[in-house]
Parts: structure tokens; sequence; C-alpha cells
């Protein structure tokens, strides 16, 4: 029998990114959004939405923002304006949020990645400023399940910047290089923790297309893009979790689509535990909300802000500079680059030691052991000047790298003990000229046969003696040197 003809479909992906801005206090009033084991704690009259109280914005979040569209190429209007989006949800205490609409703070950016070696470039529409609802437990189950749900307003009015990209995603995999692009440039702006919890959320939209429809640069016409019926996923909020869900969610319109189905335009729940994605309602749309201007607020004149703000040097760039300035090979420029701390944490070591000293002992030593541990280097922040010292202990020649690497380093992030203090207590401190000496005639005298086989020119011999002398050294000597001295001495 004849199998029916399988239908060749791509996949087309945007995404709205909500990133939360790290700012003292929240967009629209004084409360901390430092987090809180306490419940509505860090509330006020403003965040829970009481009559009569009054929002002002907080410029921290503004020139965050600005700092981002410098970040993204986007422009950034001469006035910027805010609005209400009418809805209502527990976690929503006014039953709007006041957010942007018509005039957003950053318009047409790109972001440039990296994917399977492959450049990509993908188009932002837009960024805007808005305030972040309360958060809901879901107790004794999930959002659907749940016997009761508790709310939180700590969260309510944390500024957040919504991110939303063109439809210019191909494939999950794609996301998820870009979701780690973007992370890396707002850590280096400084405008946002990814250590925190939920500081990055990710609603994902996803239509599937006839691949006749895609060009081969990737170009599909928008009337394609508009007619497709696409699901929104919400509760996205990891790298990883954007990448199995929009997997997950692709193949679901596939199957439907190559059954005779329409694929419903509908929001969807990612189910993380379940790694499956859940119909919730159907797509909301714009007319849904009675978007209207927020009258307690004027607008913002942002023309000159883009020129008074100054941004850092940006990863792209200062991968290139470090390639070339420090004649790093293209793996360890990326590794030193990761984060902005591993880029300065390398600079500071490399403007007091040799650059390739540097390089070895931040890209490979350093990252390559606390990544062992599953840590970060914001996790020993406050040791980079021990780590420094163990370089410099290692720098002038006043223990072994291999010692260094392999027992002071380990020990340092396994006990918390100081380098110099590892080095004493373990007799790590390069032994005296004299005593290798000694050393090498000793071996020399207790090994008759060793020294025999040496001269009958069997290459093995030499290795077995460094041995002895490491060992009687308690390995605080250098191999190579051992080397040199047994040869001379046996000549
Ligand atoms: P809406 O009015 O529904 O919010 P937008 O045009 O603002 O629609 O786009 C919202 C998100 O949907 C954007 O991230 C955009 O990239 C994405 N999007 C638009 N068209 C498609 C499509 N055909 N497939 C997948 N995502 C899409
Ligand atoms: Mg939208
Ligand atoms: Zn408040």
């Amino acid at each position: 029998m004849a199998q029916a003809q399988e239908r060749e479909l791509a996949v087309v992906i945007g995404l709205e990114v909500h990133v939360q801005l790290e700012t003292a206090t929240k967009i629209f009033c004084g409360c901390s959004t430092e987090g809180s084991e306490e419940p509505n704690t860090r509330t006020c009259p403003v965040c829970l939405g009481l009559p009569g109280a009054l929002p002002v914005l907080n410029e921290g979040a503004v020139e965050a923002a600005v700092k981002v569209g410098k970040a993204i190429n986007a422009d950034v209007p001469e006035r910027t304006r805010f609005h209400r989006k009418n809805y209502y949800y527990p976690d929503l205490p006014k039953n709007f949020q006041i957010t942007q609409y018509d005039a957003p703070i950053c318009q047409d950016g790109e972001l440039e990645f990296t994917v399977e070696s492959q450049r990509r470039t993908v188009g932002i529409e837009r960024a805007h400023l808005e305030e972040d609802p309360g958060s809901l437990q879901h107790k004794g189950g999930s959002i659907d399940t749940a016997e009761y749900t508790l709310v939180d307003y700590n969260r309510a009015g944390t500024p957040l910047l919504e991110i939303v990209t063109e439809p210019d995603f191909r494939a999950a995999d794609e996301v998820r290089a870009f979701l780690a692009k973007l992370e890396e440039v707002l850590e280096y702006l400084g405008v946002f923790d990814p250590e925190r919890d939920g500081s990055l959320r990710i609603d994902a939209n996803l239509s599937v297309v006839e691949a006749g429809e895609v060009g081969d640069d990737g170009h599909i016409d928008d009337d394609i893009l508009e007619s497709a019926n696409r699901t929104e996923v919400k509760n996205i909020s990891s790298h990883k979790g954007a990448e199995k869900a929009l997997a997950y969610e692709a193949q679901r319109q596939k199957n439907a689509i190559q059954r005779g189905r329409a694929v419903e335009q509908e929001t969807r729940h990612w189910d993380e535990s379940r790694g499956i994605t859940v119909s919730m309602r159907s797509k909301e749309e714009e007319k849904d909300y009675r978007y209207f201007r927020e009258a307690d607020l004027p607008p913002l004149e942002v023309a000159d802000w883009k020129e008074r703000i100054d941004i850092p040097e940006l990863p792209d760039a200062r991968r290139e500079r470090f390639r070339e300035e420090y004649d790093l090979s293209d793996e360890a420029a990326d590794k030193l680059t990761s984060t902005k701390q591993v880029a300065d944490f390398f600079e500071d070591v490399a403007s007091e030691f040799d650059a390739n000293l540097a390089a070895t002992w931040v890209a490979d030593n350093l990252l390559g052991e606390l990544n062992y541990r599953d840590m970060a280097i914001t996790d020993v922040d406050h040791r980079l000047d021990e780590i420094k010292r163990l370089v410099e202990l290692v720098a002038t020649d006043e223990i072994t790298a291999k010692n260094a690497r392999e027992t002071v380093l380990r020990d340092m992030l396994d006990d918390g003990t100081d380098p110099d203090t590892i080095a004493e207590e373990e007799g790590l401190g390069k032994t005296d000229e004299g005593a290798v000496q000694q050393a090498v005639e000793d071996a020399i005298e207790e090994n008759p046969d060793a020294v025999e086989d040496y001269h009958a020119g069997e290459g093995g011999a030499i290795n077995f003696l460094v041995g002895q002398v490491m060992q009687k050294t308690g390995g605080s000597a250098d191999p190579g040197d051992v080397n040199q001295l047994l040869r001379e001495e046996l000549e």
C-alpha cells in the first residue's frame, strides 16, 4: 500500500522575553526589589494598588532600558510613554498593568549570536518597560490542579523589560543560543542578575508553515507569517526549558498538520515536570486589553538619555580584543569572555603576570575546577585575590604549576583555605637547589640497576629516576629541572 505523502514543514518562532531589571527599588514606588522569605512584606499602597496611590517612575529602570537599547542597536525615541493594560488576575492588584504600548523605549533592534558555528541575527521588534505582577503559589498541585493558591505581592512592581523578537527563529536550538547571548549581554551591561529566581521568563510563539515558503536566506513573507496559526507557550524559565518546550511544541503542531487537523490559535502552558505543553485558553487579542494612556505618569523625554548613558565594552568586541591584544586562541577568548566577571578577572591577572599564564590559570585551571564542582565564578568572587596570590606563587617559582593546580587550587575550593597556608602545610614550597641535588645523588646511588639501564641506552630508566627524585622531594621539585640534573650527574 502506498504511504501517504508527508508534507515538508518548517518551524517559525518568535519570543517575548521578560527580563527583571536590577534596580534597588521597584519601578513605580520605593519598595525594595530584594526578595524576602516573608510574603507581602515588600509592599506599599502603590504596588498594592490601593485607591489614590500614585506611581513615580524609577529613573534607574529607564537607564537600564536605554543601555539595553544601545546594546541591541535599537532606536530610542525622543519621548516615550506608559499605558494601562487592563485585565483581571489575582496577582495584579490594580486590575491593570502599567506597561508601554505605542511608544516603547526601544524599537527595531537586533542581536547577533552563534549557533553551531553559524552567525545568526535576529530582529528585535521592540523592548518596553512594565511592572511585574505579584507571584502565585499553587498549593497541592499545579496551576490547573491546585487545591488553593496563595498570592505574594513582594514581586509586584519589580521593573521588567519585555523584549519582543521578530519571528526570525527557525529552530528550537537557535532560541537557546539566542537566550544565552542575550543573558550574556544583559550581564555585561550590569542590568540583570541571572542567579535570581525568575529573572528571565519567556513566552514563545510558534507556528508551522510549508517548507517551500522559506527562502534560502530563511525569509518568509509577512502574509504567510500573519496567516499561520500560532500558539503562545507560557511559563518557560530557562534556556534549556525553552529548547525542550519548543521542540515539543513543534512536533505537536507538525503531527496535527500531518493528520490533517488545524492548529488552534491558543495560549499553552509549559509543564516542565511532565515535559509537555497543555492548552490554557484561547489566545487573547490586543483589543481585549483595552489599552489606554496612563494619566498618572507624564510622557518621558528620553531624547538626550542615549547620548548621556554609556555602556561597557560588549562580549563580542571584548572577545575580538582579547584575541588580538593577548594573542589568545578562539577557544580561550570565548571562555575568558563568557561572563563579565571572568573577563575582568582575567584582565586583572594579565595586567600583573604573563598573559599566557593568566589565560591558563583563569580559562583552564580555575574555570575547569569550578565547572567540575558545579560552581560559577560568582561563587568565589570574594576569593579572587587569593586565586591571584596562587598565580603569583607560580609566577615567582615558589611552587610548581602542577602542585598549584592539583593540590592548592583544589584544596582552596574544597576547604576554603588560603594558598599560602595550604602550600606551607602540604610542604609544597619549591625545594631549594641543594636539596634537589642531594635527592638526585641519592637516587643514583640507591638505584644502580636503573643507572646501568640508562647507560645501556634504555629510555625508560631516566623517567624512573626522575620519579624517585620527585618522591624524595615530595613532588615539589620541577620535573624538567630534575631530568636535566640527572643527565648531567650521570654523564
Ligand atoms: P500579538 O499581537 O499576538 O502579540 P505580535 O505581532 O506582537 O502579535 O507578535 C508577538 C510575538 O509573536 C512576537 O514575538 C513575534 O515574533 C511572534 N510571531 C509573529 N508571527 C509569528 C508566527 N507566524 N509564528 C511564530 N511566532 C510569530
Ligand atoms: Mg504581544
Ligand atoms: Zn511599593
